[in-house]
């Protein structure tokens, strides 16, 4: 995930897989960037596992829109009962400074002071490396799922099993 944001490369700057994989730990005073499913999930996972104050910006007018719609309702209203999650929509991060973050709302720009640590969940695209080592192989090669495009578990199962079929 590497979307194209000014002071994106500052090391306090992490990915949302890392926070998720426990490989990496947020501080007290975080900016989520992206507010889809798995920025969402992401900062009530932040919310839960530590005392913290989490900023959750989404540029569209609602997080989480590509759960299902059910699953989206249930989740957006526990989430707004967090007090300390602070959601921002309508919100675009214009530009990420040595412990602070730029935002644009409104036309207007704020700054988010005294951020220790920002998680991108936001520009995620397919990693097909494999694929491209693979080119010229004797064999069929199907490319299914994230690889192919980055969307969900049902699809990659679908695209999986057609592939499966027609082998
Ligand atoms: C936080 C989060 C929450 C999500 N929640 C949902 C949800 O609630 N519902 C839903 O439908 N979807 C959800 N998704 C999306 C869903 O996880 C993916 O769309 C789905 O896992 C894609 O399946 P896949 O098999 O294509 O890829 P993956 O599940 O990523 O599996 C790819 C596998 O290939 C392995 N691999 C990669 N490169 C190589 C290589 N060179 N050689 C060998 N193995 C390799 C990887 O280690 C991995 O195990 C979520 C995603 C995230 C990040």
């Amino acid at each position: 995930m590497i979307p194209g944001i000014e002071g994106i490369e500052q090391e306090y700057v992490i990915d949302s897989d890392d926070i998720l994989a426990g490989s990496k730990t947020a501080g007290k005073k975080v900016v989520v960037i992206g507010g889809g499913s798995v920025g969402a999930e992401t900062a009530h996972y932040l919310m839960e596992s530590a005392q913290r104050k989490v900023f959750l910006l989404e540029m569209l007018p609602d997080i989480a829109t590509d759960m299902p719609q059910d699953a989206q309702i249930v989740f957006a209203k526990e989430v707004k009962q967090m007090a300390d999650l602070k959601i921002q929509t309508n919100t675009k991060v214009v530009r990420i400074k040595e412990n602070s973050v730029i935002i644009e709302k409104n036309n207007e720009e704020q700054e988010l002071k005294d951020i220790d640590t920002v998680v991108l969940a936001c520009g995620a695209v397919p990693n097909n490396e494999l694929v491209q080592a693979l080119k010229g192989i004797d064999a069929a090669v199907y490319t299914v799922g994230d690889a192919l495009k980055v969307k969900d578990a049902t699809k990659a199962i679908y695209e999986g099993a057609m592939a499966a079929i027609e082998v």
